[in-house]
């Protein structure tokens, strides 16, 4: 047996991942785990999330909303969870937030269709738009993580407070963390506000939160001209 072949045996990535018959139950047993590489591509994690009961969110959605933009995009910016006309479209951040976010990324010549990939930490609608329940997050996480590995962005927006609590643990309030730089998995990340929160806050004053995000999305802007110089 050679060296590789030997090392391979302590290889916990595949002892862990899932044999194919687990694999075919991911959607409708929770309690099969989804490690790192247990998909290949976004292809393959698309239909498990469509048909995906893991959670009770499973049970009053439209559609599984699931990403879109750029699968090889540079950022992604990573929200809560659909709302209803996300639920209803099947796509992430439509409607007036995403029309909102669509224009900040422009005015620092960004584009969803070719630099940024968005995601939410759950794929279904919580009823009422609520903040998801630590089960469905948890539920819900691993797909999240496969789509970051697979997208492999060089920068991670958070938009709100429980994307950004579900990936790095930071409790603290957007207002006191946005525009920080920070490490996680070794990926460059930043907390920005949510568009529905400007959208509530018009102010362009000096300080308000639309100055602070257009403070933000120059430094993102900046970081990401950075990065792909080196
Ligand atoms: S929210 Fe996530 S875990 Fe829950 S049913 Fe939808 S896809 Fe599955």
């Amino acid at each position: 047996m050679t060296d590789d072949q030997q090392l391979s045996l302590f290889n916990s990535e595949s002892d862990s991942t899932p044999n194919p018959q687990q694999k075919d139950r991911i959607p409708t047993d929770a309690n099969i785990p989804i490690p790192p590489q247990t998909y290949a591509s976004l292809e393959e994690l698309i239909p498990h999330c469509q048909s995906c009961e893991r959670c009770g969110l499973s049970e009053s959605r439209t559609h599984a909303v699931i990403g879109r933009g750029n699968p090889h995009a540079d950022i992604m910016i990573i929200g809560e969870g659909p709302g209803r006309q996300e639920d209803e479209q099947g796509l992430p951040f439509v409607g007036r937030s995403g029309q909102l976010l669509e224009k900040i990324l422009a005015s620092v010549k960004l584009d969803t269709q070719n630099d940024i990939y968005i995601a939410n930490v759950v794929k279904c609608r919580p009823p009422d738009n609520r903040t998801p329940l630590a089960p469905e997050v948890k539920a819900c996480k691993p797909y999240l993580l496969e789509q970051i590995r697979l997208i492999d962005p060089k920068i991670i927006l958070f938009t709100g407070a429980t994307a950004l609590k579900t990936l790095t643990g930071e409790k603290k309030a957007i207002s006191k963390v946005r525009g920080q730089w920070l490490e996680w998995n070794q990926l460059l990340c930043m907390a920005i506000f949510h568009p529905a929160y400007l959208l509530r806050n018009p102010s362009r004053e000096k300080g308000s939160p639309k100055w602070l995000m257009w403070q933000d999305i120059q430094a993102v802007r900046d970081k990401l001209d950075e990065l792909r110089s080196v």
